[in-house]
């Protein structure tokens, strides 16, 4: 049982991974980009006010994505373990979630980096064709990835549990070296 965070830029395959990782190991997938989409396709009041962030690539207010990630959490399914892809996304949200955590008498075991270089990134995501994924949206959530998201890796830094993954290999390596961790393998996989 893991309960691991993926961090790392748009494009860096976070989701992609924590789907594959998730299906092989049995453990909640929980990506909040995907709960947004899925609130904004289907019209609720939650997508009705993420809409025009996400559209803009910009951040949805934290206080909508606090009480999704908090019924979240408490979903039966999450017992076994779970991957947060997309959340924290900021400082708050990490003190958010690290506070929540001690209420739930649960601790995340490792939080990954996924590292991509950034011209890697801006290919994928163009090649991608999600409806934010034109250029100017794409440009300001990699402005805000470095503005506000790459903060947060100090944080797992200092708690001592932050791993980095070369996310710039073939899909099945880059899964293979999360298995291992998940397998509490060998440490500080490149
Ligand atoms: P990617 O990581 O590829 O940009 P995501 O699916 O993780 O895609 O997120 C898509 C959008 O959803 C973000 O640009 C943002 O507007 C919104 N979003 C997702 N997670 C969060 C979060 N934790 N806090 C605020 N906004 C979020």
């Amino acid at each position: 049982m893991k309960r691991l965070i993926f961090l790392g830029p748009p494009g860096a395959g976070k989701g992609t991974q924590a789907k594959l990782l998730a299906a092989k190991t049995g453990i909640a997938h929980i990506s909040t980009g995907e709960m947004l989409r899925s609130a904004i396709s289907s019209g609720t009041t939650l997508g009705k006010q993420a809409q025009t962030y996400v559209d803009k690539g910009e951040l949805v207010p934290d206080q909508l994505l606090l009480d999704l990630i908090r019924a979240r959490l408490r979903e039966p399914d999450a017992k076994n373990g779970w991957i947060l892809d997309g959340f924290p996304r900021n400082a708050s949200q990490a003190a958010f979630l690290d506070k929540l955590l001690m209420e739930m008498n649960q601790a995340c075991d490792y939080a990954i980096n996924l590292e991509v270089p950034e011209q890697v990134l801006m290919e994928r995501l163009v090649g991608r064709g999600r409806k934010d994924d034109n250029p100017e949206t794409i440009r300001r959530r990699l402005e805000v990835y470095h503005e506000h998201t790459a903060p947060v890796l100090d944080f797992y830094l200092l708690k001592g549990n932050l791993k980095s993954v070369n996310g710039d290999r073939p899909l099945e390596e880059v899964n293979k070296s999360l298995q291992e961790i998940v397998n509490g393998g060998i440490r500080d996989l490149k």
